[in-house]
């Protein structure tokens, strides 16, 4: 059987944990093998493994375990595939280090020298435009930071760009963005090429979904990949508030297929509403840890935030709003209380208690990325770790019955939900102690949040189920944090068709 090919039966696999929330089978015993018949793009029934006569395609589990298809609820694909070949700076203590680092690659096919993970919050001292200047000369060189909400350039790309340079070297935010974006603008066939490799790479991670909230005009890059057959993943793609305007002309509502196969639909507006915490833009009731007078502030007023979510809501288009400080996310929850409508916030990385709750009661989802917690823990202990509001709320969310939806915003973080779910499950990724473990959430609610449904209306295996589903090589129910984090994916078959076969 090959990638591509209509599965009719998936034979022998065991259904993971006892799968009393995930799988609502009353008969389900823990261990046992069982048959899965699909048909249709949907799962057609269940018994124990050889009790029912096997027709069509026979894919055997051998005892594998079967979990629901995974979602990347939040990331940027058209970055996360060009990223693929760029150089991490990651690794750079100091600016001259991330400089003489820089200086060592070769420019791309367009001249410009680009590279990634650029992260400034702990360095002694700040980057500058002069010790980029003095190590890369005239190639354009670009660092996209870490949480792409700055970029770190010399001379030669300040001119590049058009745009004039200040000493520091740093753009941030607005600037940062449309800097990304005409740094990515590479042919549609090489961005398309980079994006059918990234998205296999992702099936082979269990993914059948993820929503793209990618910067520019991708609602055009989808139509048109959509158009020449994509088969990869289901994908909702997110608009920004430049192009409502035009998907409100054409008619299109959330949830409207793109294509005839409606993999690919339309997604949600989305809102920037303020900055990061690596950039220290993220918009807090408390001060940043090196200026008593530094609040971060926002991208997006409340009353704009509430004009559009209304303007999109009378259109049938839902919205999501990127909020990472506590003010932004008291902001953006007036602006769905305002507006009478359920929604969604990106991020939502420092939230008081009480706003814990207003999500709930809004019916506001929380997508949140894990990982990014144990990736700026020093940091966000550094700046937050004596304000009232909580940081990286994972676990008040959850009692608070939240919908939680789990993401990586790749490339802030790698396409690869079992990365996502060992950080909100084990709270460390290295030999530190789990960092705020009382955070922590079952690995139920983790697998959960990383489905299509998220963690109150996760996507189960039961008949008339979709036949959204991945083949993995250890219960991630029982997995220790290396093994979640690393599962081994067999097989994952979206509706029904294989899209990746180990
Ligand atoms: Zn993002």
């Amino acid at each position: 059987m090959d990638v591509g090919a209509v599965v009719d039966v998936i034979a022998n696999a065991r259904i993971a944990g006892e799968g009393r929330e995930l799988m609502p089978l009353a008969l389900v015993e823990p261990d046992a093998p069982y048959d899965v018949f699909l048909r249709n793009g949907r799962i057609l029934d269940i018994a124990p493994a050889g009790y029912a006569r096997h027709e069509g395609a026979v894919l055997d589990a051998e005892g594998a375990w079967l979990v629901p298809g995974l979602w990347d609820h939040h990331v940027h694909l058209r970055q996360w595939a060009l990223s693929q070949a760029r150089p991490s700076v990651a690794h750079a203590h100091s600016a001259e280090e991330a400089a003489a680092f820089a200086a060592r690659h070769a420019p791309g096919d367009d001249g410009r020298r680009v590279l990634q993970h650029w992260r400034e919050g702990l360095w002694a001292v700040p980057a500058s435009l002069e010790a980029l200047d003095a190590t890369t000369g005239e190639v354009p060189t670009y660092l996209l930071g870490a949480d792409s909400h700055s970029v770190w350039m010399n001379s030669a790309a300040f001119r590049r760009e058009g745009l004039a340079a200040d000493p520091s070297g740093v753009l941030r935010e607005g600037p940062a963005f449309a800097t990304i974006v005409a740094v990515n603008a590479v042919s549609d066939a090489t961005a398309n090429r980079a994006v059918a490799t990234a998205a296999s790479a992702a099936a082979g991670r269990g993914v059948v979904g993820v929503c793209d909230l990618e910067f520019g005009a991708e609602l055009h890059a989808w139509r048109e990949r959509a158009s020449a057959g994509w088969q990869a993943l289901r994908v909702h793609v997110a608009i920004y508030p430049d192009h409502l305007d035009e998907a409100i002309a054409a008619g299109l509502r959330t949830g409207d297929p793109l294509d005839e196969g409606g993999l690919v639909r339309l997604g949600v507006l989305k809102v920037l509403a303020d900055g990061s915490l690596g950039t220290r833009t993220a918009w807090t009731s408390g001060a940043y840890a090196d200026d008593p007078h530094h609040h971060g502030g926002h991208n997006v007023s409340p009353d704009e935030m509430t004009r559009l979510v209304v303007r999109a809501a009378a259109a049938g288009i839902a919205t999501t709003i990127h909020a990472i400080g506590d003010l932004t996310n008291a902001a953006a929850l007036d602006a769905f209380a305002r507006a009478g409508v359920p929604g969604r916030i990106e991020h939502a990385q420092l939230v008081t208690a009480p706003d814990v709750r207003r999500f709930a009661h809004l019916g506001v989802a929380a997508s949140v990325q894990p990982q990014h917690a144990m990736d700026d823990r020093e940091l966000t202990e550094h700046h937050w770790g004596a304000h009232a509001a909580i940081p990286y709320p994972l676990r008040s969310f959850r009692d608070a019955g939240v919908q939680l939806l789990f993401g990586s915003d790749a490339p802030v973080a790698p396409l690869d939900p079992w990365i996502g779910m060992a950080a909100a499950v084990f709270r460390t990724d290295d030999d530190r102690e789990p960092w705020r473990p009382d955070q922590a959430v079952d690995v139920r609610t983790a697998l959960a949040a990383s489905t299509a449904g998220g963690s109150t209306e996760p996507q189960t295996i039961e008949p008339g189920a979709p036949a959204d589903l991945a083949i993995v090589g250890h219960d991630p129910i029982a997995a220790d944090r290396d093994t979640l984090r690393a599962m081994p994916v067999h097989a994952t078959i979206l509706g029904g068709r294989l899209t990746h076969l180990a």
